[in-house]
């Protein structure tokens, strides 16, 4: 793979739940080792949109690719035609391994441990064995500052902390791509910033991300690309310094609110 193909190119991709129209033609190309910031108001379709990158929800029109392949379930044209490209499930699986996310809610396992919790899908789902999940996810937590907490249980962690785990837990997986659903929305404002600094560091590690989130500080401080989203289009795009200089009157209108 060359290193200038596209982590993620999406081309007009339409969602629609029913007669929900969600997403109306969103573009969106993101380079790897780039960090991309999604801001827009509530309802506006960004969790659709990552949603729809990790296959959790299926296209209702347009095209993702993601390392320059075709997502399965993709609409696509052949002989004139717009016809639905179907992958098997082993295919999509190992799409979707491409790709870690975390999530507004963390959900850990309450009965295991913050290791345990790392270890859980390299060795159930890579069938590595014990001993080396159980280094992996040591390292995993350590890069997330956690090592020391690796005997904990979740309910003995801080939202904080727990976020952390779980942004560990995805990494243990070696995914090229973190898509990041407002990571730091259901925490107390205290415990914001330990995790806004694991992510500041992966981005400074390399890793490719998508971050929907309402930080703007963290969006002028890390992102490359800022992608202003509104009733299910993109509205406004470019880099950090657009959080500064808004065009679009949406856009000002919506950093008026978070800022
Ligand atoms: P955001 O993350 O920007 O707040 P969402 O992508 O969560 O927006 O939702 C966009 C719109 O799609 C909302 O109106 C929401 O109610 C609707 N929606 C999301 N998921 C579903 C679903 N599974 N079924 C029906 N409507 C949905
Ligand atoms: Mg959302």
């Amino acid at each position: 793979m060359s290193a200038t193909t596209p982590a993620i190119v999406a081309k007009q991709v339409h969602k629609a739940f029913g007669s929900t129209h969600v997403l109306k033609g969103v573009d969106l190309t993101v380079m790897p080792g780039t960090v991309t910031v999604i801001l827009g108001p509530s309802g506006s379709g960004k969790s659709t949109f990552l949603r729809l990158i990790n296959q959790l929800e299926t296209l209702t029109g347009g095209t993702i690719e993601v390392e320059g392949e075709l997502i399965g379930y993709a609409w696509v044209e052949r002989g004139g035609r717009r016809v639905l490209q179907t992958l098997d499930d082993k295919q999509v699986a190992a799409q979707r391994a491409k790709l870690g996310m975390v999530f507004q809610k963390f959900n850990l396992f309450p009965h295991m441990t913050a290791l345990e919790n790392v270890m859980e899908a390299p060795v159930h789902v890579r069938h590595m064995n014990k001993s080396e999940a159980r280094a992996l996810a040591l390292a995993e937590l350590e890069r997330v500052g956690l090592a020391d907490r690796a005997d904990y249980y979740p309910m003995e962690l801080s939202g904080g902390q727990q976020q952390r785990v779980a942004i560990a837990r995805a990494l243990a997986m070696k995914p090229d791509i973190m898509l990041f659903d407002e990571p730091t929305s259901a925490l107390d404002p205290e415990l914001v910033g330990e995790v806004l600094a694991v992510m500041q560091s992966l981005a400074k590690d390399g890793m490719t991300m998508v971050c929907v989130t309402h930080e703007i500080g963290f969006a002028r401080e890390v992102a490359d690309q800022v992608v202003f989203m509104a009733d299910g289009v993109v509205v406004e795009q470019g880099g950090p310094e657009i959080i500064d200089a808004p065009r679009e009157p949406r856009f000002k209108d919506f950093l008026q609110h978070v800022l």
